[in-house]
């Protein structure tokens, strides 16, 4: 009998529980240890701010859902782990201490380096989470007039809701009548083809940009926010009435002091998903020293080598499944402009693109069917 762990309930680790619990017979113990027992469809996020889903539409029960699937689920947080003991130190929740395990499967995502960048707690909304949502969203239904101003700082490597918002703010202002007496302006360390990685898709993005009026701001890395007013480390500074701002990503510190991480506590894996260096250990999700975007069906395909994988060695064979690299994104402007993005990160060709109110229908469409799949 194989003791399996997995740490965290968001993408990654959902469905490798889903996947080891149909690979493993009944004998083998699977258990998922997340600090909520709520999952979060974080892509919908931009839609709740906007007030066009509820609350109860973009989270879902983990514990009935895991219970169907014969996964033990535990509601606690996980403070550190301990690879070379293999047992990992739970700090609160359900259960408390040493959780001993056979196979770990890491998936706790990315932490918000919100302390690198000085103000802001205090002056900027975010929407990375369903309360910071709502708030940014009661801001939206306050703002009139003056600059809107959509960003992210160095290192948040997520592109996708910058522009949605930026998109879903100029139709809504549009719908009031409003839109002649705001500026929006997109705030990026980067041009758009750094993160997204083609001249197409920035070309795309740009006429997108363009027939909303929404300006765009590359190589402003912000790193300081004061009431009104968000500056650079090169001290430009810009003025705002409305600022929604990501903050840069970092790995979990749960495996931060391990030396299996790089200086910014993402984990160094193989294209099996194995922690390189530590036998029985696996991650998946956010948390993955990878290039480029951190995406949710890129922890979905992770998730599911990694299962794979595992099963592979509980069943006393070589791990033969792999990972491929790709990103796969939609952009939904609302309508026609919405984009289809399709790039393998780990080679050279460039990216396909698609174009048209299609790929709107399609990301909604999306979320119904993670939902009637997972939950
Ligand atoms: C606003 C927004 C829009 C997005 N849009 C898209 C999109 O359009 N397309 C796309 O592919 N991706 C999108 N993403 C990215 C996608 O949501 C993430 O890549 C995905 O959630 C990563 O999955 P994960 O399992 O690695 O991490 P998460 O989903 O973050 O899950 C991590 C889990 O671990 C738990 N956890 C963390 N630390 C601890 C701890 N110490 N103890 C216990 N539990 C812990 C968390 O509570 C969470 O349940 C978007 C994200 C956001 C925020």
């Amino acid at each position: 009998m194989a003791k399996v762990l997995i740490l965290g309930g968001g993408f990654g680790g959902v469905v490798t529980a889903e996947r080891l619990a149909k690979e493993l017979g009944a004998e083998h113990q699977i258990t998922l240890v997340s600090r909520s027992r709520r999952f979060v469809f974080y892509p919908a996020l931009v839609r709740l701010a906007f007030g066009k889903c509820r609350r109860e539409d973009v989270s879902f029960d983990l514990r009935e859902a895991m219970l169907s699937r014969r996964v033990n689920f535990i509601e606690a947080e996980v403070a550190r782990i301990a690879p070379f003991e293999r047992s990992v130190t739970i700090a609160h929740g359900e259960v408390e201490g040493q959780l001993p395990y056979d196979y770990l499967i890491f998936a706790l995502g990315r932490r918000l380096a919100t302390e690198r960048i000085t103000g802001f707690y205090e002056n900027a909304h975010h929407l990375l989470n369903v309360e910071k949502a709502l708030q940014f969203g009661k801001a939206i239904t306050e703002f009139h007039e003056g600059r809107a101003v959509i960003g992210q700082c160095l290192g948040a490597r997520l592109p996708v809701p910058i522009y949605e918002t930026a998109f879903a703010l100029s139709r809504l202002l549009e719908e009031r009548g409003e839109r002649e007496r705001a500026k929006i302006t997109i705030v990026s360390p980067d041009p758009p083809d750094v993160q997204l990685g083609d001249s197409d898709v920035t070309i795309a993005l740009r006429n997108a940009l363009d027939a909303h009026g929404i300006e765009f701001l590359p190589g402003f890395p912000i790193d300081s926010v004061a009431p009104g007013v968000a500056v650079t480390n090169k001290n430009q500074s810009i003025k705002f009435n409305l600022l929604m701002l990501l903050p840069p990503f970092k790995g979990s510190s749960a495996t931060s002091y391990l030396g299996i991480t790089n200086e910014d506590a993402y984990i160094n894996v193989d294209s099996a998903m194995r922690v390189v260096g530590v036998e029985r250990m696996y991650a998946a999700g956010d948390c993955v020293n990878f290039s480029g975007p951190k995406m949710g069906h890129m922890a979905v395909r992770q998730g599911e080598v990694a299962a794979a994988n595992v099963a592979a060695e509980i069943g006393g064979h070589d791990p033969s499944s792999t990972y491929i690299h790709e990103m796969r994104l939609i952009i939904d402007e609302g309508g026609s402009d919405s984009l289809y993005v399709h790039k393998d990160i780990w080679t050279d060709e460039s990216a396909s693109v698609g174009k048209g109110r299609f790929w709107s229908w399609a990301k909604h469409v999306q979320e119904k069917y993670f939902e009637t799949r997972h939950f």
